[in-house]
């Protein structure tokens, strides 16, 4: 959606996202004055906090483990962070797509302060193997780390918020010193994670980069202004295939890679356990829904309380124990179950003779457990501060949120890499079609190549080399060539030409 807006004004708006982000960090630290914002005598306060008046009555308090939660009123930098800004990241990246987040993204801009700096990678990403291969665990045990620090400290405690920030940021810039380009967003950032899950092959409103003029700039690619104000990329091929050139082509390319299932099946249990995680620990969801562990005072001293109130206020284990026990679990089962649901769906599939049934089935599992995941998310992620909205708003809200995941899921399931790859040729099948010694549109009735579907053009161009016996014109894939001509053709690299930027083609 994003991809077409100028660099310079890019620029100007990570600018403002990222001042803001740091006014965030430094007000974790000192923040004199928001906290009248929270008290709930001030109606005209749109954060004034009402369960602050009742939380001394035993009778209206939110309670944790049978106790009052102790409230005051408080600064609301976490508060807004984890109930406001992260839903919404969540939302931009299904709906607007991963090209909007990524060209927006704060983190990524901090990361690029090496090469701001003129700072050539001081290692060659190619040579890591290892993390190549391995990154999609990488992010997903950071992800999984994280999201337990949340539970136990820094979703209430600022000043450890703080500090995560500051060191989340410090990371972001060295491994970009590292590896350059994007390595920190595509192998390390826990987010980048969340991005591949929820994109899928692609967001709501993204663009189409296999339908781009070969060598345009797509989608969230890295580029720069050069000294005549024209932006060019700036791509130094720090991943292939790379989710901010083409995402539709980076996700059937890593559909199959380790950890891919990890990350899609066990993020669905992750988000799930976080949620639960609550009510096991306090022994009711209104802990969660009111918002109090955002701002409650007794974080440390809680992570030595029973980790599972439900089974009793005396059981043995810690919350220390139990927050990271309780995801493992639901991440583990998560996966156990999608696992299965895939087998049975592939055998299904196999049995029906469809094609490609390996492809078919583990994309169509990813996609309902990223509906799943996002409805989830909604149904509890941001509710704390869409509760204080009127009713209307909040079924508004609710009812705009499984219109856009279905209308995502709609698009999506019916994907398939044949399909990408037949959308990514027709262009270039058009303009060969058209240099062939026959009318082709007069053989089609007069309808012109333009009207032609992605479908249309393969099948044509299957057929009109036969039909016709002038094999020599190079008018197709050599997929779809017989052997015959197929011996006479060089290589085609058509679809990397449309999709990769030379850089990329270079290196391979
Ligand atoms: S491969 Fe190129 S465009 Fe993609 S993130 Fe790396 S440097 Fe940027």
């Amino acid at each position: 959606m994003l991809s077409t807006l100028s660099e310079k004004k890019m620029h100007v708006v990570r600018w403002g996202v990222f001042l803001a982000w740091c006014l965030l960090i430094v007000s974790l630290f000192y923040d004199p004055v928001s906290a009248v914002l929270t008290q709930p005598e001030n109606d005209w306060s749109w954060l004034a906090d009402p369960t602050l008046a009742v939380a001394t009555d035993p009778a209206q308090c939110v309670s944790a483990q049978g106790y009052c939660v102790s409230l005051k009123p408080y600064a609301i930098g976490t508060r807004v962070f984890w109930g406001m800004v992260v839903p919404s990241a969540i939302f931009v990246v299904l709906v607007f797509g991963h090209e909007f987040w990524r060209r927006i993204c704060p983190l990524y801009f901090f990361s690029q302060l090496p090469r701001a700096l003129g700072m050539k990678p001081l290692l060659n990403i190619e040579r890591n193997t290892w993390l190549q291969n391995n990154h999609f665990y990488v992010q997903f045990v950071l992800f999984f780390l994280g999201i337990t620090a949340r539970i136990l400290l820094i979703n209430s405690v600022r000043s450890a918020v703080g500090v995560f920030f500051i060191l989340t940021l410090l990371s972001a810039a060295g491994v970009v010193a590292l590896y350059g380009g994007r390595s920190w967003c595509h192998y390390v950032c826990p987010f980048g994670m969340v991005q591949t899950v929820f994109t899928g092959p692609r967001g709501l409103l993204d663009s189409q980069a296999h339908q781009a003029a070969p060598y345009s700039l797509t989608q969230s690619m890295c580029r720069s202004v050069d000294s005549q104000q024209q932006e060019q990329s700036a791509c130094i091929s720090c991943k292939s295939a790379c989710m901010d050139i083409d995402s539709e082509r980076a996700y059937w390319e890593q559909l199959r890679k380790p950890g891919r299932r990890l990350v899609q099946y066990g993020y669905l249990g992750l988000v799930i356990g976080y949620f639960c995680y609550y009510a096991l620990y306090a022994g009711n969801f209104d802990y969660y829904f009111s918002g109090v562990w955002s701002h409650e005072s007794r974080t440390v001293a809680a992570l030595i309380d029973p980790g599972f109130y439900v089974l009793g206020p005396l059981n043995a284990i810690p919350k220390l124990i139990a927050a990271p026990l309780t995801l493992a679990a639901f991440a583990a089962a998560s996966c156990w179950l999608c696992t299965r649901f895939e087998r049975h769906y592939r055998g299904y599939l196999k049995k029906k003779q469809s094609l490609a049934a390996t492809e078919l089935s583990l994309h169509r599992m990813f996609s309902v457990c990223t509906f799943l995941a996002f409805n989830i998310f909604f149904i509890y992620g941001g509710r704390p501060e869409i509760n204080h909205w009127p009713v209307a708003a909040q079924f508004g809200f609710q009812a705009l949120i499984a219109i856009v995941s279905s209308l995502w899921l709609y698009r999506t399931w019916g994907r398939s890499q044949r399909q990408y790859q037949k959308e990514s040729l027709a262009d270039k099948l058009r303009r060969q079609l058209k240099k062939l010694p026959v009318n082709v549109a007069e053989l089609l009735g007069n309808r012109p190549l333009e009207q032609l579907s992605p479908e249309e053009l393969d099948i044509l161009a299957q057929i009109l080399p036969q039909v016709t016996a002038v094999s020599e014109t190079p008018a197709y894939s050599h997929q779809s060539l017989p052997r015959t001509v197929l011996k006479r053709r060089p290589p085609d690299t058509t679809l990397r030409k449309t999709t990769l930027p030379s850089t990329q083609i270079r290196q391979r």
